[in-house]
C-alpha cells in the first residue's frame, strides 16, 4: 500500500458532525448581517503582495512573518490573505462603490493563511467571518460593529463575553502617543524580551500587547494614551461608551490594548471569552480611517471587526452547546426484496422534494436496515416490499413508537408533511 499521506502542519479538516455546528453558525451570522443591513462581499484567496503591505501593514508581524508569499509563473508577487479587510477595500475602490451609497456595509466569511506557530485554537489555515462599515466617522458605526458582534456571539448561545475597549487616538493622537511609549521603554529595554526589543524598533506601540509576564511589568507602567489624547478622540471615545452602556453590553476599557494589525485609529475592541479559567480573545477589530488612502482611495473612515471561527466553536465546546440537534433524516427507505430496488428510488425522489431522506445502496436485510434506521435517528422508515408494490402502498414505521401504519404510495408525501410538520 501507498504511504498515507497527511493534512499539512497548522490545517485541518472539519469532519461532519463539527461541519454542521459550522454551518448553524455560519448561517446565523448571515441572517443577523442581513437584519444589520450588511450585504455579502467575497473576495480572493490570493491578492498582490503589495496589497498586504499597503494594507495589513509593511512592519506587521503578519506580513513580516507569517504571510505564504510565493512568485507565480509571471514572477509577480502574490500572497494567499491573511486577513480579508485589505481586500474588502480593494474590491470597494476597484468597483466604485462608494457611488452606491455614501455608506457601504459588508460581510465576508472564508478561510485566511498565517504562517503561525499551531496550538490550541491556532492554525495556519483558519476562518474568519466579519464586517466592514467604510464611509463614516461616525462613533455610532464603531458602537453598531461592536453590537453585532455581541448580538451574533449571545445569539448562537455563548455566554461568559466581555468586550476589551480603548482607543488610540486619531492618526496625530496615535503618532504622539506612540513616541511617548518609545521614549518610556528606551529607559526600560533591558526588562523587555528579544521579540519586544525587535518590536520597539519597529513598532513600539506593538509591545503593549506582549504576553511576557516580564514584559507585562513594564507595560503596566507605561503612561496610558488618556494623558495626551486630544479632545475630539476623548469626545469620539467617550460617545462610544454611552452607546455600549445604551445596549448594555458588558466592555471594560483597557488602556493597554492595541491589537496585532497597525492600521486602527481611534476605537480598538476585542472579544473575550472566559473559558477554562483563561482569556480567549475570540475576535476583535477597530475604526481603521487611514487603511482606504492606504491602498489608493480617498481619505475614507471606516470600521470593522473579524472573528475567528475555530475560536468560537472552541468557545461553543467549552460551553457544552457545540451540539446539533436533530442531524438523522426524516425518512430512512428500506427496500426489502430484489424487486422493490426502482419502487424505492422513486419513491426517495418524490420524499427529497420535501425531507431529508437516507436510502442505502447495496441490498441489505429488512431488519438490518431498521437497525441502522434506528442507530441513524430516523424518524420514519418507509419500506417498500415487492407486495406493497403490488398493492399500491408503503409501509411507514414510527422509529420511536415502533407503530406501523400502510399508507397509499401516492399519499406518503402528505401523510409525512402531517406528521413530520414538513
Ligand atoms: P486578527 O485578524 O489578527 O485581528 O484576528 C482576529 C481573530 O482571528 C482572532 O481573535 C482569532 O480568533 C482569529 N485568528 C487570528 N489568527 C489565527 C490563527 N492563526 N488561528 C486561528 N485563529 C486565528
Amino acid at each position: 500500500m501507498a504511504e498515507k499521506l497527511k493534512a499539512m502542519r497548522g490545517t485541518h479538516d472539519i469532519l461532519p458532525e463539527e461541519a454542521a455546528v459550522w454551518r448553524r453558525i455560519e448561517d446565523r451570522f448571515v441572517t443577523l448581517c442581513g437584519r444589520y443591513g450588511f450585504s455579502e462581499i467575497r473576495i480572493p484567496i490570493f491578492e498582490a503582495t503589495e496589497l498586504f503591505e499597503r494594507g495589513t501593514g509593511f512592519a506587521t508581524d503578519v506580513v513580516q512573518k507569517e504571510m505564504y508569499t510565493f512568485p507565480d509563473k509571471k514572477g509577480r508577487s502574490l500572497s494567499l490573505r491573511p486577513e480579508a479587510t485589505p481586500s474588502v477595500i480593494r474590491a470597494y475602490l476597484e468597483h466604485n462603490l462608494a457611488r452606491r451609497a455614501k455608506v457601504a456595509k459588508f460581510f465576508y466569511m472564508g478561510p485566511m493563511f498565517r504562517y503561525d506557530r499551531p496550538g490550541a485554537g491556532r492554525y495556519r489555515q483558519f476562518h474568519q467571518l466579519g464586517i466592514e462599515i467604510v464611509g463614516t466617522a461616525s462613533p455610532a458605526a464603531d458602537a453598531e460593529a461592536v453590537k453585532l458582534l455581541w448580538d451574533y456571539l449571545s445569539s448562537i448561545g455563548l455566554t461568559g463575553l466581555k468586550i476589551r475597549l480603548n482607543t488610540l487616538g486619531g492618526p496625530d493622537c496615535r503618532v504622539k502617543y506612540s513616541g511617548v511609549v518609545k521614549d518610556f521603554l528606551k529607559d526600560n529595554l533591558d526588562r523587555l524580551c528579544s521579540d519586544c526589543h525587535d518590536r520597539f524598533e519597529r513598532n513600539p506601540l506593538r509591545v503593549l500587547d506582549c504576553k511576557n509576564k516580564g514584559c507585562r511589568a513594564v507595560i503596566a507602567e507605561t503612561p496610558e494614551i488618556a494623558s495626551i489624547l486630544c479632545p475630539e478622540c476623548v469626545e469620539h471615545f467617550e460617545r462610544v461608551e454611552r452607546y455600549l452602556e445604551a445596549a448594555k453590553i458588558d466592555f471594560y476599557v483597557d488602556p493597554k490594548l492595541v491589537r496585532g494589525l497597525d492600521y486602527y485609529t481611534r476605537t480598538v475592541f476585542e472579544v473575550i471569552h472566559e473559558s477554562a479559567g483563561e482569556d480567549l480573545a475570540l475576535g476583535g477589530g477597530g475604526r481603521y480611517d487611514q487603511l482606504v488612502k492606504e491602498v489608493g482611495g480617498p481619505d475614507t473612515p471606516a470600521v470593522g471587526f473579524s472573528l475567528g471561527l475555530e475560536r468560537v466553536v472552541l468557545a461553543l465546546k467549552e460551553e457544552g452547546s457545540a451540539d446539533v440537534a436533530g442531524g438523522g433524516p426524516d425518512v430512512y427507505i428500506a427496500p426489502a426484496g430484489e424487486g422493490a430496488w426502482e419502487a424505492a428510488f422513486e419513491l426517495a425522489g418524490r420524499l427529497r422534494e420535501c425531507f431529508r431522506v437516507w436510502m442505502e445502496f447495496e441490498p441489505r436485510k429488512l431488519e438490518n436496515q431498521l437497525r441502522t434506521a434506528s442507530r441513524m435517528g430516523a424518524r420514519y422508515t418507509a419500506i417498500v416490499g415487492e407486495d406493497e408494490i403490488r398493492q399500491g402502498v408503503i409501509g411507514l414505521k414510527n422509529m420511536e413508537s415502533g407503530e406501523q401504519t400502510t399508507v397509499g404510495s401516492g399519499d406518503v408525501v402528505t401523510w409525512l408533511s402531517r406528521k413530520l410538520g414538513g
